[in-house]
């Protein structure tokens, strides 16, 4: 890879400190929530939320954009695809609330980055320790699948809340929408790396810049991943082990 522009905020940039870090985080969560930029998203999370599944039929949905969820101090970051119609979207917390949810907080678990190894609702009492997770995209989209440009649009809410992460070093993308989503995000920030790097599980990327920023690709927890033995358990504790190392975290 040639070597580019050093400008990556992710890791170096340090206008916001400890101090005010969680306020910005606030401050980006709320902004997230009442985002209307993309009215198919937002028409599809409001029907879902009205319409409900019957297994939830008792419940109030979301049905609002979802932020991240984690520590505000994570040398991890995991990126997701976009929320669940009947988990995150349900739930409010990002891969909650559906078996994505509980599978990767199994790995995270297992891999001494959450404290518990499910993940069914938002007032669960769960804690991530090192590791912050979200999505490209915040809200739920039909076919899981967001457009083109609402993934662009959504960039905005990546850049905002990773730029209140300062500690980040090590990014691992959950699918390849998660993993070109950074990319676009880095070129957004005047990062370009060629040749382009090509999504697959396991993939690494050495990203420039002083600090030494990683990208992982990992397979999406989705059910069809899991159930087919696309992504197994063993598979995504190596790649979470590797995230810690690589983040010069104490390994388990
Ligand atoms: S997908 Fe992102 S940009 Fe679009 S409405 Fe939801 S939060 Fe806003």
């Amino acid at each position: 890879m040639k070597p580019v522009s050093p400008d990556l905020p992710l890791a170096t940039d340090t206008t916001v400190g400890p101090v005010t870090r969680p306020t910005a985080l606030a401050h980006v969560h709320h902004t997230v929530v009442s985002c209307k930029q993309c009215p198919r998203l937002r028409a599809y999370c409001t029907q879902v939320a009205r319409e409900k599944k019957r297994a939830h039929r008792d419940e109030t949905y979301w049905g609002k954009p979802v932020p991240g969820f984690g520590d505000p101090d994570a040398r991890v970051l995991l990126v997701g695809l976009a929320p669940a119609a009947h988990g995150a979207n349900r739930t409010g917390r990002v891969f909650t609330g559906d078996g994505s949810g509980d599978f990767l907080m199994a790995a995270l678990h297992r891999t001494g980055f959450a404290s518990i190894p499910t993940s069914q609702r938002a007032d669960d009492g769960l804690r991530l320790d090192g590791a912050y997770i979200l999505a490209a995209v915040r809200c739920a989209p039909p076919d899981n699948m967001p457009s083109p440009d609402e993934r662009a649009r959504c960039l905005v809410h990546l850049d905002a809340e990773t730029r209140a992460l300062p500690h980040v070093r090590v990014v691992v993308a959950l699918g390849k929408v998660a993993f070109d989503a950074w990319l676009q995000l880095l070129q957004h920030r005047g990062t370009r790396i060629r040749p382009k790097p090509v999504f697959g599980h396991g993939v690494t990327v050495r990203l420039p810049g002083p600090a030494g920023c990683v990208l992982l690709g990992c397979y999406h927890p989705s059910r069809q991943n899991t159930n087919t033995g696309t992504l197994t358990p063993p598979m995504m504790t190596t790649v979470f082990r590797r995230a810690r190392r690589l983040a010069g975290l104490r390994t388990t």
